[in-house]
Formats: structure tokens, C-alpha cells, sequence
């Protein structure tokens, strides 16, 4: 696994998977979000219908009387808390209900159903008395709740709140008389226990997919870097064919050209052009077969690659012509480079009535500034021609005097 994961490219491993990571969070971080905040949207309007719920059991002719402290008796209290008290034992998930007034921007507690003794709950109330005044733990979100409650609205706080107690939501809803008028509110603190280990659950699911569309991304990445290295391999591998001879594993006239011009644009003092050309091919082929004239070409070719050093560009340009390109060779170096050739190439067979066994040469040299790959090879085959004309297995230099 380590030693394929060295084959891949670690720019597209880290892209795509980058790209795949943000797909794949995009897809499953968003509907999750949303699903969230329907969720507490589902549970805002459910404490705000039970504030409503609560507030349309108070009788709001007696609550209003309450609002007076000269009209307190605790018989008012008990008549007037009594139905909260029912409704407070009938939901377990409340933790307080209880009403409220507002005298100059403050408010005050009137009826607390944790007072009434009546109030069936497995909870720990502590009852806020009659007219005792409201001290908010924290800044109000909305400085101007009580004026909304006032004009009729059921408010309900937009975060949750933290005590001792627990977590909760607050809910309020305004209290009218029978005349319509505006007689306090109820308030009703909803427990979030239920909400927030549902919430906690869904979380889990949250950062489970997110550790899947981890592991996707990272698989995904891997198969797609996998993929490149391998197409990438292959598209190598074509290119090392294309610029080869099969036969000769020499490079072809493709590969020639192409690293003949990157040799000139390395701006030597001086290239060389050898062009080499098997000597009556034809008559080889057909007194000893194909084969052996395969087998010359090999050998003519292993003769050429053994007599120019590493760097030296070697090609067989097709047929039974061959080519050396020689950057920062002269022309005493390229002479004796044709030379090595011919005398390790030329050989007699006494049987076959043939004449020889050998290579005719053309030479053709540039100064650094000068050399034109198209020219110094045109040049190279006029001497070869010469070196075929004047009897064959030799060399010949381009003579520009002459060619002019
Ligand atoms: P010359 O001395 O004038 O070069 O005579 P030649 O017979 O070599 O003639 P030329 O170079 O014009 O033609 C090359 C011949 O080489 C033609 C073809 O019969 C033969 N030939 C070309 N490619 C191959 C090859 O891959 N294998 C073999 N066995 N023969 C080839
Ligand atoms: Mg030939």
C-alpha cells in the first residue's frame, strides 16, 4: 500500500481530494443544517402554543385584580394559580409556569404555580413570591419584549437559557381580561433535556458522516491519483516507443529531431552530423536472407553506439541509414569518430563473392552559432553520396569550396 501510494502524485491526490471533500461536506453538512434549524423551529413553536395553552387557562378578570396588591388575598392567589397548577402537573417537560407583570419597564412575578402545594412534579421548584421583581441573569436579546408582549405577541426568547436547574426555553404569552384588556402574561419555561439529547444524537450522526465524506475524499483522491499515474504511465510509455527503433533500440528520426534540436539549443561551440549508410544492403539481403541483413543492421547500429560517447545523439533515420549528432565535436573528433566505425564494421567473406561487409560515411560540421540541424544533415548526405559514388566502406567531410 505505502509503495503505491509513492506512485501517485501528491498534487492530485491532495486537489481532487480536496474537491471531492468539498462536494461530499457541501452535501452533508447543508441538509443536516437545515434539518437543524427545523428542528428548532418544530420546538420554538411548540413552547410558544404551550405559553399559549397555558395563558388561555387563566381567568383573566381575577389574574387582572391580582396585578393590584391592595386586592391580594391568598385565596385570589390559589383561585387564580389553580388552573396553572392543573395544566403545570399535566406536562412533565415544563419546569415553571407562572404570570408576570410590567410596571415601569421591570417586571414582577404575580402567580408561581411552584407555590401552590397542589403542583404535582418529580422537580426541585423554588416558588418566586408574589410581586417579587424579575432580575434577568443576562442582558435581554430583545430590549423590548415586554412592549411586544404587550401588543399581543407570543414571545419566546431566541436562545436557550442556562440555570442551575437545567436548559430551557422560555415562552410568553399576554393575558386578557374579559373586556379584551391586557392583564399581565404567563410565562412558561420548557426543560430541553428531551430536545438536547435528541440534538446530541443527531450530532453524532453529523460527525459520522462527515468522517464518511472524509474517508471518500481521501478514497476518491487516491483512485483518481492512481488513475493519473497510470494513464500518465502509459502515455510515457507510448512516447518511449515513438522515438524508438524496434529493431535497433536506437532512436528513430522522431527522436532524432527532437533531441538534436534540444542538443543546439544548449549552444556548443561546435555540432557534428555523421550520417552512416550500410553498403549494398540489397546484395546482403539477398545472398544471405533478411535475416542476416537484420542482423547487420543490428550490429552496424551497436558498432555506432559503441564508438560515440554517452551523450552523443544515435538514431537510425530509416532503412540502413543511420545518424550521430555530436554536440561539441570537431571535425578531427568526427573523423575520428567515422574511422572507429569503419574499421570495426568492415569485414570479408571469401565464399560469397561479395566485395565487402561495411558502411560508407558522411561528415558534415558546424561552428556552434552556425549549425542548423536541416543544413548540417543536408550536408552529411552530399558527402555520403560522394563516399557511395567514390567507391564505398569510407568517409567523406562536406566540402562547402567544392559545393559552392
Ligand atoms: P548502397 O550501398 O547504395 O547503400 O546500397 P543499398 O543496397 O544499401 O541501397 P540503399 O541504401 O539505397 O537501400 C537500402 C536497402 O536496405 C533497401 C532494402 O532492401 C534494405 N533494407 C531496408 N530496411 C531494411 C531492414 O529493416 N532490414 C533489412 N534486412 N533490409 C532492409
Ligand atoms: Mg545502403
Amino acid at each position: 500500500m505505502f509503495r503505491d501510494f509513492r506512485k501517485i502524485s501528491p498534487r492530485i491526490f491532495g486537489l481532487v481530494t480536496l474537491a471531492a471533500l468539498a462536494v461530499l461536506l457541501t452535501v452533508v453538512a447543508v441538509p443536516q443544517w437545515l434539518s437543524k434549524q427545523a428542528r428548532l423551529q418544530v420546538l420554538r413553536s411548540h413552547v410558544a402554543e404551550i405559553a399559549q395553552l397555558a395563558a388561555s387557562v387563566v381567568d383573566g378578570d381575577l389574574h387582572r385584580q391580582l396585578l393590584d396588591p391592595a386586592n391580594y388575598t391568598p385565596d385570589l392567589y390559589e383561585r387564580t394559580v389553580a388552573p396553572l397548577v392543573r395544566f403545570h402537573s399535566a406536562d412533565p417537560e415544563i419546569f415553571y409556569v407562572y404570570t408576570m407583570m410590567e410596571r415601569g419597564g421591570k417586571s414582577f412575578f404575580v402567580v408561581d404555580t411552584a407555590a401552590s402545594g397542589k403542583l404535582k412534579t418529580m422537580r426541585k421548584l423554588r416558588a418566586s413570591a408574589y410581586m417579587e421583581p424579575y432580575v434577568s441573569l443576562e442582558v435581554e436579546p430583545d430590549p423590548d419584549y415586554l412592549q411586544r408582549i404587550a401588543a399581543g405577541e407570543t414571545y419566546v426568547y431566541p436562545g436557550f437559557q442556562r440555570d442551575a436547574y437545567g436548559t430551557f426555553l422560555s415562552g410568553h404569552t399576554p393575558i386578557y381580561d374579559s373586556q379584551g384588556r391586557y392583564s399581565g402574561f404567563v410565562g412558561v419555561d420548557f426543560d430541553l433535556t428531551y430536545y438536547l439529547s435528541l440534538e446530541s444524537s443527531f450530532r453524532s450522526i453529523f460527525y459520522g458522516s462527515v468522517a464518511g465524506a472524509v474517508l471518500i475524499a481521501l478514497l476518491i483522491g487516491y483512485v483518481v491519483a492512481r488513475y493519473h499515474f497510470h494513464l500518465q504511465d502509459r502515455i510515457d510509455e507510448q512516447y518511449r516507443i515513438s522515438i524508438r527503433d524496434e529493431l535497433t533500440q536506437l532512436l528513430n528520426r522522431r527522436g532524432a529531431l527532437r533531441f538534436s534540436r534540444e542538443a543546439l539549443e544548449t549552444r556548443a561551440s561546435c555540432y557534428a552530423v555523421i550520417l552512416v549508410d550500410i553498403d549494398d544492403l540489397k546484395g546482403i539481403n539477398d545472398i544471405y536472407g533478411h535475416a542476416a541483413g537484420d542482423e547487420f543492421i543490428i550490429k552496424v547500429a551497436e558498432t555506432i553506439r559503441g564508438s560515440v560517447r554517452e551523450k552523443d545523439i544515435c538514431a537510425r533515420m530509416g532503412g540502413d541509414e543511420f545518424l550521430i549528432f555530436a554536440t561539441g565535436c570537431d571535425l578531427d573528433a568526427a573523423t575520428e569518430i567515422a574511422r572507429r566505425i569503419l574499421g570495426k564494421v568492415y569485414a570479408r567473406d571469401g565464399h560469397s563473392g561479395r566485395s565487402h561487409f561495411g558502411v560508407s560515411i558522411g561528415i558534415s560540421v558546424a561552428a556552434g552559432a552556425d549549425a542548423k540541424f536541416e543544413l548540417l544533415y543536408r550536408q552529411a548526405d552530399e558527402a555520403l553520396y560522394k563516399a557511395k559514388t567514390a567507391g564505398r566502406n569510407r568517409f567523406v567531410i562536406f566540402d562547402p569550396v567544392a559545393a559552392a
